[in-house]
């Protein structure tokens, strides 16, 4: 018979495997200032940036969170840091022109380039690495997709990556599942956790005061301020910072009409021996692939262990057996050795989509909103928080060209009904490989 999943995932902590480092930390419910500059809805990576920045430009901030901060999307994800963009840069060229592909692409760049430096600057202990991404093609048509891509990105941005050819990949990763693949050496990853846990103190150092387990139920417009409704009492804000991204529900239906939450899943292994990672993972970088619904892996930052993610669909799947088993059979898949690898942790967590799959930082009706991040929020999300802040702080260096339109669809309300049907087609794309 078989083994499956099950049988490798008993006593399955279900918290995130960053969390045994770096705890979520709950702050209390306190009661708030009546009146304050600045609130900030969310204290992931977006709200918490922004917060920083405002504070240390002496603005009196208040930063809510409906559960205890960080305990979104901001410590459970992969931790993988890059240049990313959902869009292509060929695809992109095609919907918006060449010189829109070239401001978002260069801007993305230069976050990744701002997050260097803000980690470095801050000294924040995350473990962060410029290790490389491996993205290996699941199918052979994918290479000559990624390779068109580079070719532009060089010639147009500059990026700093080379294709991989089929017979090199095991230089790469020990699978012979891939079609050959592309080495971005400027990628790297962090421990999330550790790195929310960073912010969070800078944050707070600096002069803002983050309140958790503290909903905003409502958001009104009076004069020239703002009238919010948070854990039931009235606050009044000079500005307001939306930062709820995939956990925005509908006391916010602006931004939930624009937004696609889709459930993100990571499964950790036990430790394995030393030899055996080295073996699987040389160099030791942080991968992932051309699937449709795509797949992330990397080793925890002491190198004994595998964190192997991937997406879901729309609505949450609760159990933990359900939710790990298409990440085990795919991890196995690829590295067939690990069929009877123990599996310790499974959690999941939501990521926020949009209808052009970029980022955005906008401003409607009087409020700011950062969202939108697609799967790469641990650099975009950060950086696009600051840029938030400096926007609110009336400063030039604020424009980016991630203030874009930003559509929704026609009777769309922030329940993605459709998305099912979307991860089935898109799933069986990738099993038949078209
Ligand atoms: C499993 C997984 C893997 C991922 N892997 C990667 C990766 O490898 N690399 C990468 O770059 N990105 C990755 N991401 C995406 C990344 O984590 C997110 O883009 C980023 O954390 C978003 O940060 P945020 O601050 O915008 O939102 P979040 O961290 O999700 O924070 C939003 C917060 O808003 C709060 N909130 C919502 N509504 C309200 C309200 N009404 N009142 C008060 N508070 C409210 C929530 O409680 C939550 O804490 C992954 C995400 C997941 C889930």
């Amino acid at each position: 018979m078989t083994a499956t999943f099950s049988d490798f995932a008993q006593d399955l902590e279900l918290q995130p495997y960053w969390w045994e480092d770096a705890p979520v930390r709950p702050l209390p419910p306190v009661e708030p200032p009546a009146r304050i500059d600045v609130a900030v809805v969310g204290a992931g990576y977006g709200g918490l940036s922004a917060a920083l920045t405002l504070a240390r430009g002496g603005r009196g901030v208040v930063v809510f969170d409906a559960g205890d901060p960080g305990e979104g999307a901001s410590t459970r994800n992969g931790g993988a840091v890059g240049e990313t963009l959902r869009v292509s840069f060929p695809a992109l060229t095609e919907r918006h022109g060449l010189e829109t592909a070239i401001a978002l692409y260069r801007e993305v760049r230069d976050g990744r380039a701002w997050l260097d430096q803000f980690i470095a600057g801050e000294a924040i202990d995350c473990h962060y690495a410029r290790v490389g991404r491996f993205v290996g093609c699941h199918k052979p048509q994918d290479y000559d997709r990624l390779a068109r891509d580079l070719e532009l990105r060089q010639k147009h941005v500059g990026f700093d990556a080379v294709m991989v050819p089929k017979a090199e990949v095991h230089t790469m990763i020990d699978t012979d599942r891939y079609h050959g693949g592309r080495l971005i050496r400027s990628d790297g990853n962090l421990q999330p956790a550790m790195f929310h846990r960073g912010l969070l103190e800078r944050a707070m150092a600096a002069g803002a005061n983050v309140i958790g387990q503290t909903r905003v139920t409502a958001i009104a417009r009076e004069d020239k301020h703002f009238v919010l409704t948070a854990g039931g009492r009235r606050v009044v804000a000079g500005d307001v910072v939306i930062a709820t991204n995939g956990y925005t529900g509908p006391e916010l239906p602006w931004l939930r009409r624009r937004l696609i939450p889709i459930q993100s899943q990571i499964i950790a292994t036990e430790p394995l021996p030393p030899a055996t990672i080295a073996r699987l993972f040389p160099g030791n970088r942080q991968q992932g692939d051309t699937c449709n619904l795509h797949y992330y892996f990397r080793t925890s930052p002491d190198g004994t262990r595998i964190l192997f993610g991937g997406r879901a669909g729309g609505h949450e799947i609760n159990d933990p057996l359900r939710r790990g088993t298409h990440l085990f059979r795919r991890m196995v898949e690829l590295f067939p050795e690990l069929k009877e690898t123990r599996v310790t942790h499974s959690w999941a967590g939501f990521i926020a989509y949009t209808f052009d799959h970029l980022q955005h930082m906008s401003f409607h009706d009087g409020i700011h909103y950062v969202s939108g991040c697609c799967g790469s929020g641990v650099v975009m999300a950060t950086y696009l928080g600051h840029k938030t802040g400096l926007r609110v702080l009336g400063r030039p260096e604020a424009e980016t060209a991630f203030d874009r339109p930003y559509r929704t669809r026609p009777f769309y309300t922030g329940t993605p009904w459709f998305m099912p049907a979307v991860m089935c087609y898109f799933g069986l794309r990738d099993r038949w490989r078209i």
